[in-house]
């Protein structure tokens, strides 16, 4: 049984965690016992995570009893390669399937307000690689943002932009305004004629330049992909700028983030033209079973999107302004306080002189305060392990029916731990009665919208 130990090995995973792994499924009777394990582990997660932290990670929402339960439908044993179709899957049975896969994708098309939409992307992060493939080639020069200012792997040298042979010049942002320079971009675009500009941020607070920069680029045919993994929601529900209507070529977002579906990603466009690329894009190089439970529950979310949209993403931005402001006066400065903080679901604070983000993260947690570190614009991209940034969303506080007073109290919180240095153990039991006093997920069909 015992095979040999190999100490040396090399592991990028947490050695620890592994080897307490082993040392679980060791001291187990058999594989029963094994599985038994799996259980309790996520059984103690559902607990914590899901009914005594105040849950503040931008790109996390709880799905409505719904869409979670269509997460573990029948429907999700079944294999659909291909195009929605009798003749085009490679699989016979797919009757059904097609049903809701149509469902999905009309579902889609109607609250995204465009003319085509894809379902079958496991992760946003396979629609960017979608787009790449579909919209540029190997040794093409692309635009894109750097981390520090909000900008993703997936768009960067260490994802598969780069990963795919293409060449990065950055978009120039300006770190005061938290938006693209478009004077800079102007005068920068220009001399690398990128065939693609990729405008994704993590980090994002303020509407950017589309329509300037589509402009620019539009001169030499250059293409504008917009990758709203963060503001998707926002999006369809009205409460972002619409980048398609601005000039966007082609929209890929999570459906996890703000959107608050089941984790995974959705590709929108308008153009006829690059239909038949994007698509093939999608399959067969990027997607062969695509988890049709997934696509499901992503239709059900976008159903939940069409009747509740609107009221929930008005809800978590005025949240997070008002997590901001209060966050901001209570002493922790926050970016972006002379344009009104934020305007989407997200609030990011400078905790430089408490720390730095890690320190201030874990320091939270054990508050049952759940936030992440972050990197500043200030911040080079090698500090991402001791960035000097927090960033806290709004997405999950709202679901849950909190408000603007909740927002005050949970501020409140943050600043006796951070600011006044109160342990976190004695702020902990009111983080966790303020989560419990808010049993119950708002903005779906079961339970409709919280009382105003
Ligand atoms: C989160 C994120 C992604 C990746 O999305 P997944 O759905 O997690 O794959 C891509 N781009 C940006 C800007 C993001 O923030």
């Amino acid at each position: 049984m015992n095979r040999p130990e190999r100490p040396n090995r090399l592991e990028i995973h947490d050695n620890d965690a592994l080897s307490a792994a082993r040392d679980l499924i060791e001291a187990c009777a058999d594989a029963r016992e094994m599985g038994q394990k799996i259980q309790e582990a996520v059984a103690r997660n559902a607990a914590w995570r899901g009914e005594e932290c105040i849950n503040l990670l931008a790109p996390e929402a709880p799905t409505s009893p719904t869409v979670r339960a269509l997460l573990s439908a029948e429907i999700g044993t079944r294999a659909a390669e291909g195009h929605i179709g009798k003749v085009n899957r490679w699989f016979a049975g797919t009757r059904h399937i097609d049903e809701v896969e149509a469902l999905c994708v009309e579902l889609l098309k109607k609250h995204f307000r465009c003319a085509y939409a894809d379902h079958r992307l496991c992760a946003s992060m396979i629609g960017n690689a979608v787009v790449y493939t579909a919209l540029s080639e190997p040794g093409d020069v692309i635009m894109s943002a750097a981390q520090p200012v909000g900008g993703h792997s997936s768009n960067r040298m260490d994802g598969p932009a780069g990963a795919m042979g293409r060449k990065i010049v950055d978009i120039p942002f300006d770190p005061q305004e938290l938006v693209v320079d478009i004077d800079l971009f102007r005068n920068i675009a220009p001399l690398v004629r990128p065939k693609l500009v990729a405008l994704g941020l993590s980090m994002t607070l303020f509407p950017q330049p589309v329509v300037e920069m589509k402009e620019v680029i539009g001169e030499w045919g250059g293409r504008l992909f917009f990758d709203a993994a963060h503001q998707l929601g926002l999006i369809g529900g009205g409460q972002f700028q619409d980048p398609l209507r601005e000039g966007a070529d082609i929209m890929t977002g999570s459906a996890g983030k703000t959107f608050s579906g089941p984790q995974s990603g959705i590709i929108v466009w308008d153009d006829p033209e690059i239909t038949r690329p994007v698509t093939t894009a999608i399959f067969p190089v990027w997607a062969a079973t695509h988890q049709v439970n997934r696509v499901a529950a992503l239709a059900m979310a976008t159903a939940e999107a069409l009747a509740f949209g609107e009221k929930l993403q008005a809800q978590i931005v005025a949240n997070a302004k008002a997590l901001a402001r209060h966050l901001h006066e209570r002493g922790i400065p926050v970016l972006g306080a002379h344009k009104g903080f934020t305007t989407t679901h997200q609030a990011i604070a400078d905790v430089t002189a408490f720390g730095r983000g890690l320190k201030v993260a874990q320091t939270l947690e054990r508050a049952h305060i759940i936030v992440n570190k972050n990197l500043l614009p200030s911040d080079r991209k090698e500090d991402w392990d001791y960035p000097g940034g927090l960033r806290m969303g709004t997405i999950e506080v709202t679901r849950y029916g909190m408000k603007e007073v909740e927002m005050a109290k949970i501020a409140e919180l943050i600043a006796r731990i951070v600011v006044e240095g109160e342990e976190p153990e004695r702020v902990r039991a009111e983080a966790v009665a303020l989560r419990r006093s808010f049993p119950k997920l708002y903005y779906c069909f079961e339970n409709g919208t919280p009382l105003a």
